[in-house]
């Protein structure tokens, strides 16, 4: 970075270069998703570590398709398989990038496609792999002439200056797509998808309107006092115009790894989160959205694994 002070591993704001993180709180102590895990019934699980899910075990009953459990192999590649016992039920968890190729892999989704890759079709769906999308986010980097404590920067450098990114994004980009299966027998080899960022001309209005928002705040009295400059990525110096606007938009737009659906609920899942026409299989993750939270939407997709496991215990208790 230039600067040649390295105060190593640091929580404290230091001239310098530092190893920084945002998952430690104030007394140092280190806060993630894990302590959730701690507070569960530790003898019911087993986590298997660097382990891929290869198959769901699928069999038919009069009620319909369900499930047995999963064959998944180690990082030796052993193969294992967890079963199910009583009125369990397979919950996955992959993510929109993770779920909708172990329900294509696995036999769910549309039957002409499957087919042409010769897996066996167990439940046809049309919609397995549909409606990924991606919130746009646009940004720009300012010089501040003051030094701020880092947000999220892991390796970061601080001198007397600071460098602040003003982001606009949206949720409910009304562009969407499709992802794509590069290898039809390997779980490992990552699927394609193209977001097809502002394809629809809505969602680059909206972009557009957005980053006019935050042109007109920079050029306010409380922005003038800072005195920044730019670093890359300027704004058109007219606003108004909405060629350079749309271009600015397009040529800027980035992720902000909010990218979801895949496995939309009323689609692909029932409002039970269940696999359409399978009994005892459910995804419970970021592909079930079709809006992501407009927010980050982690705290969201752990409220949906909460509650979903809270409504199974009730329907067990139910059923008793
Ligand atoms: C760089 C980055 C920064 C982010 N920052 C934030 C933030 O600050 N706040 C926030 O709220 N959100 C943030 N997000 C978004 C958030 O992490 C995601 O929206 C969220 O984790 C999605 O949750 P999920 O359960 O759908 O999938 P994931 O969290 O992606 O979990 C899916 C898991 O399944 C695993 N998997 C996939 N396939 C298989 C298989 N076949 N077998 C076994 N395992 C498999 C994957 O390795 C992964 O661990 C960030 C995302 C990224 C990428």
């Amino acid at each position: 970075m230039g600067l040649h002070i390295d105060n190593e591993f640091s929580l404290q704001h230091l001239m310098g270069t530092k190893t920084s993180s945002s998952i430690f709180d104030n007394e140092g102590k280190r806060h993630e998703a894990v302590e959730l895990l701690n507070k569960g019934e530790l003898k019911n699980l087993k986590v298997a570590f660097a382990s891929y899910v290869e198959r769901i075990i699928f069999f038919s009953k009069a009620s319909g398709v369900s499930t047995s459990g999963i064959v998944y192999s180690d990082s030796k590649e052993r193969t294992h398989e967890a079963l199910i016992r009583d009125e369990g039920e397979v919950m996955l968890s992959a993510g929109a990038i993770g779920s909708p190729p172990l329900l294509f892999l696995n036999g769910v989704g549309p039957l002409p496609h499957l087919s042409s890759h010769k897996v066996s079709v167990v439940s046809e769906n049309l919609d397995v792999g549909k409606f990924m999308a991606d919130n746009p986010c646009n940004s720009i980097n300012i010089v501040v002439p003051f030094a701020f404590d880092p947000s999220v920067g892991y390796v970061v450098g601080i001198t007397k200056l600071s460098v602040a990114t003003i982001v606009e994004k949206f949720s409910g980009p009304l562009s969407s797509s499709s992802l794509r299966l590069v290898s039809f027998i390997d779980v490992k080899v990552s699927p394609t998808v193209r977001f097809n960022y502002f394809e629809d001309p809505e969602d680059l209005a909206r972009c557009v309107r957005g980053m006019r928002l935050v042109g007109d705040m920079l050029k306010t009295d409380a922005m003038e006092g800072l005195k920044f400059g730019d670093l890359k990525h300027s704004l058109p110096r007219n606003l108004f115009d909405d060629a350079s606007m749309e271009t600015f938009c397009s040529s800027t737009v980035t992720t902000i790894w909010h990218y979801h659906g895949g496995c939309v609920v009323e689609k692909v899942v029932d409002g039970d989160l269940r696999v359409v026409g399978t009994n005892s299989l459910r995804v419970v993750d970021g592909s079930i959205f079709n809006t992501s939270s407009g927010t980050n939407p982690q705290a969201t997709l752990m409220m949906i694994g909460r509650y979903t496991g809270l409504r199974m215990l009730q329907e067990r208790g139910a059923a008793k």
